[in-house]
């Protein structure tokens, strides 16, 4: 019997063995820093990483750091201790990271800004993001087309979140959603009960559902006693989400009452659901894994010596110096085009998100 399990271990190694997949090379190890897994978009970010850098012969060592400053600076300074070839790192905070950046320098570890800018240093080389006024400019354009303001309906009510203010990308995110409603805004036909605008009264800090969940409940009974909103500026799902219980939780999301025109970012799992359910009407989809193959061309480019592609030189100034960029395009979702664009796409499985 002993013999039996022996033999067959042998063969089921040899099999193994034989269809392995052949690694071409060894080029060395790349650092990647990743703020938290509490949102699946970086989850899938990891992943997508980790397979175009291993398809091209990298090692790779991928750190998550649950939106904690210290840990994530902790993690960059053990990446730099082992010598990784490059960082790629999604900040956090992007203005933490100058002195650890200056010692990879030092090392010549090269740095790339993936997603979120970093700010205040010249040691990062290149930025590998989305569109990101682009976004803001989608999310405010479905609330406007929902609530039918270009056909000149309205005044309706509306309030604004922003994104967390330690993150470039929030002000982006405002500031294009505010190009599309301002307008509106000034003319009366949307109107912010609360006269809260501004990223310094709209923030939320570290892009936490249960905070913006619990400012909605605020904006609620202080200023929708008997009036009703109609929309709310949201900026990422997990906000979304937050807003939604918020709004369920004082009658609206009915057949009586529907739930006012939601926007939100990254096609996360459960705002797919609630917008098949009719409840969060719209999203912004970022397709992770093109972000990763921009990132690792961009990685394979500065290791051979090659100049890595980008196609914006101007907008992404952090500080110190403008960092040289590649934006991609960031898409609307919503009931009519999810099938489309995420499952037709290979992003998620249809069974996922019903
Ligand atoms: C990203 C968004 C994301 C947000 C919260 C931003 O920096 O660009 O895609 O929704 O962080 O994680």
């Amino acid at each position: 019997m002993k013999k039996r399990q022996i033999l067959i271990a042998t063969l089921a190694l040899g099999l193994a063995g034989a269809f392995a997949p052949v690694r071409a090379q060894d080029k060395g190890t790349i650092g990647i820093s990743m703020p938290t897994k509490s949102s699946s978009r970086w989850i899938s970010d990891g992943e997508s990483m980790t397979r175009e850098l291993r398809a091209k012969g990298y090692r790779t060592d991928l750190q998550y750091a649950e939106d904690d400053i210290p840990n994530q600076l902790a993690q960059i300074e053990n990446m730099i201790t082992k010598g990784v070839k490059v960082l790629v790192v999604a900040a956090i905070d992007g203005t933490t990271l100058s002195k650890a950046l200056q010692s990879a320098a030092d090392r010549g570890i090269k740095v790339i800004a993936y997603d979120r800018l970093i700010k205040g240093t010249k040691n990062v080389d290149y930025y590998a993001t989305f569109d990101n006024f682009q976004v803001g400019v989608l999310q405010a354009s479905s609330i406007v087309e929902r609530l039918g303001l270009t056909q000149g309906k309205g005044p309706f009510n509306i309030e604004l979140f922003g994104g967390s203010p330690d993150d470039n990308n929030a002000f982006f995110f405002y500031d294009g959603a505010m190009s599309v409603l301002k307008p509106y805004i000034d003319g009366g036909r949307l109107v912010v009960r609360s006269k809260q605008t501004g990223m310094d009264k709209v923030g939320t800090l570290r892009w936490d559902g249960a905070a913006a969940q619990a400012r909605m409940d605020n904006l609620l009974s202080a200023f929708y006693g008997k009036e009703k909103i109609h929309a709310v500026l949201s900026p990422y799902d997990g906000i979304s989400i937050g807003i939604l219980s918020s709004l369920k939780g004082v009658g609206y999301c009915t057949a009586q009452q529907p739930c006012p025109v939601v926007s939100g970012q990254d096609a996360e799992i459960p705002s797919i659901k609630s917008i098949v359910r009719g409840e969060q009407h719209s999203t912004v989809f970022k397709d992770t894994r093109e972000l990763a193959k921009v990132t690792s061309n961009m990685i394979d480019a500065m290791l051979s010596g090659r100049t890595p592609e980008v196609n914006d030189t101007k907008s992404y100034h952090n500080g110190v110096k403008v960092v040289p960029s590649y934006l991609l395009k960031p898409v609307l979702v919503d009931a009519r085009n999810w099938k489309a664009s995420l499952v037709a796409t290979g992003y998620y499985k249809e069974g996922q998100v019903k």
